[in-house]
């Protein structure tokens, strides 16, 4: 492939503390040089394709560290409930949506939150059947830690009144011990497996537009075996046009071993990433696994999804096979049980253990996943659309929540993703929450915990050199120097010249990713 040199910006290299580079020659997929203008051209040789930038700013292109890539493929054709503010218009959104499947589909959606709803009574599957009685219907709640199934779907997981309650979940009934059709945690996971798309490949081919628009051109994904199975037949087909860092669901992980699969495993389009384990639910369900009750909830801490012995036990299992673990976290006791297993199994050359979320820790926690050098993964996002929640349901617990400049203070490596479908891929919402601890209408006014605030250089930091330095390839992406791969965007708002509600709009003009133009704004 000929030489190209894409000129006339303001490139922001990701290098810290260098002043903007104007030019950069790519040879093939990686950069050859990064510079002036007359460096650049120098470097690249007569003959090079010249593309003009037109005076945009450029950044490395954005790493998702934690995202749903098939959920947010399915939610995209999916009924999305997360503004609805009554049972009633949950229920018109359904039975529209229901209209125009095919008989036998499943009707993909949910993001509801009946603590919103107007009254705030939990639903329940006659209310779902009332709308769709013969397709099977499962709603995960806006945090995907409560799922509203109606009875087509509880009868094909073989969900009724004789099923026990599982380990590390709930089935919730009525007085006469019926399912009401709502299940908890680990009660949802046989409908999980049941909710597969037949045309997978074909949502995340056209995910992937939608991902690469938003400026991001590598992703962390922790969705399923079905997913692995459809990016690599986009892989094969040459149609994969951003890199997959796949996670390895728990429940795989035998399986994952059996065949050899190690972390780090591939090439720089798709990759092995961690195994992904659950420590314990969400704040938004009243599950998350906290040293104290939830306020009002007298007795009520939560739940560990994954009883700490096990995790001691799959940690070692995973990390003696070369698999790295990322292991999600919400409560600040989860957290603690976490950190204290990852200690337990001690030191695993060449692999990077995580946390996935890691919302509430112990303040004295901070310093010790530093110390063992676990990566935080997570979403900016995730604060600002939870501050009332925190307020609410866990006033007078001694917490650092959503601790990004006590991690980076103490030495933790921060990695930033969305969690999409749970909140909107777009890594400019990410760090104009980062930066400001703001909603979007900029309340509360001069931030929540606005001490735990980041700059606009540590934000953007986090969703590209973090992000690439928790999948072990820091070397490869989200610095622009030469020898590192082509992966950039092209802005129409300069981050770090533009105030935070600005960047919150910005646009992104070009995608590029391996040197090849992949997305370009009409
Ligand atoms: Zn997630």
């Amino acid at each position: 492939m000929s030489i190209r040199v894409y000129r006339n910006a303001a490139i922001h290299t990701g290098a810290g503390g260098t002043p903007p580079a104007q030019a950069m020659a790519v040879d093939g997929e990686t950069l050859l040089a990064v510079g002036t203008e007359a460096e650049v051209r120098e470097a690249a040789g007569p003959g090079a394709e010249l593309i003009d930038l037109d005076g945009a700013a450029v950044l490395p292109g954005f790493y998702d560290a934690h995202i749903h890539t098939a959920q947010y493929a399915q939610s995209l054709g999916a009924v999305d409930l997360r503004d609805v503010r009554s049972l009633d218009e949950a229920l018109a959104m359904v039975a529209a949506h229901a209209a125009r499947l095919r008989p036998g589909a499943w009707l993909f959606g949910g993001r509801w939150n009946s603590n919103t709803w107007d009254p705030p009574a939990q639903p329940d599957r006659y209310a779902l059947d009332s709308v769709c009685p013969d397709l099977p219907v499962a709603l995960p709640s806006v945090d995907g830690h409560t799922v509203w199934a109606n009875s087509a779907a509880l009868r094909l997981a073989g969900i009724d009144a004789g099923t026990p309650d599982p380990v590390g979940g709930e089935i919730v009934r009525d007085a006469s011990g019926e399912p009401t059709g709502i299940l908890r945690e680990a009660a949802s996971y046989p409908l999980r497996d049941l909710m597969v798309s037949p045309d997978l490949r074909d949502l995340l081919r056209a995910a992937q537009e939608e991902l690469l628009a938003l400026g991001l051109t590598s992703v962390h994904d922790i969705d399923g075996e079905d997913c692995r199975a459809a990016y690599l037949e986009l892989r094969d087909a040459g149609e994969l046009k951003l890199r997959v860092h796949k996670a390895i669901p728990m429940v795989h992980l035998e399986a994952a071993i059996a065949e050899g699969r190690r972390t780090g495993q591939g090439d720089d389009w798709f990759r092995t990433g961690p195994v992904k384990i659950f420590s314990d639910g969400a704040l938004g369900s009243h599950t998350c696994h906290m040293s104290e009750s939830f306020a009002g909830e007298y007795g009520n801490t939560g739940i560990a999804v994954t009883p700490y012995e096990e995790l001691v036990a799959l940690f070692s299992r995973a990390a003696g096979a070369g698999i790295a673990v990322a292991t999600h976290a919400i409560g600040d006791r989860a957290n603690h049980l976490v950190i204290n297993a990852y200690e337990a199994v001690g030191p695993t050359p060449g692999l990077r253990h995580r946390i996935e979320h890691a919302q509430h820790l112990r303040p004295g926690d901070l310093a010790r996943m530093a110390r063992l050098g676990i990566v935080a993964s997570m979403q900016p996002v995730h604060c600002t659309s939870d501050i009332d929640l925190v307020d609410h349901l866990l006033a007078g617990h001694e917490l650092a929540s959503y601790a990004w400049r006590g991690m980076l203070n103490v030495g933790v490596a921060l990695a930033f993703g969305s969690d999409a479908p749970v909140e909107h891929p777009n890594p400019f919402a990410a760090l104009y929450a980062a930066v400001t601890r703001t909603r979007t209408d900029g309340t509360p006014a001069g931030g929540w915990q606005p001490e735990q605030r980041l700059s606009m250089a540590e934000a953007v930091t986090a969703h590209t050199l973090g992000a690439a330095y928790a999948a072990g390839e820091e070397e490869r992406k989200g610095v622009l120097a030469p020898g590192r791969l082509a992966d950039f965007i092209a802005v129409d708002t300069d981050p770090y010249l533009e105030s935070p509600e600005a960047v919150l709009r910005t646009k992104v003009l070009t995608t590029v990713v391996g040197g090849e133009v992949r997305r370009r704004r009409i």
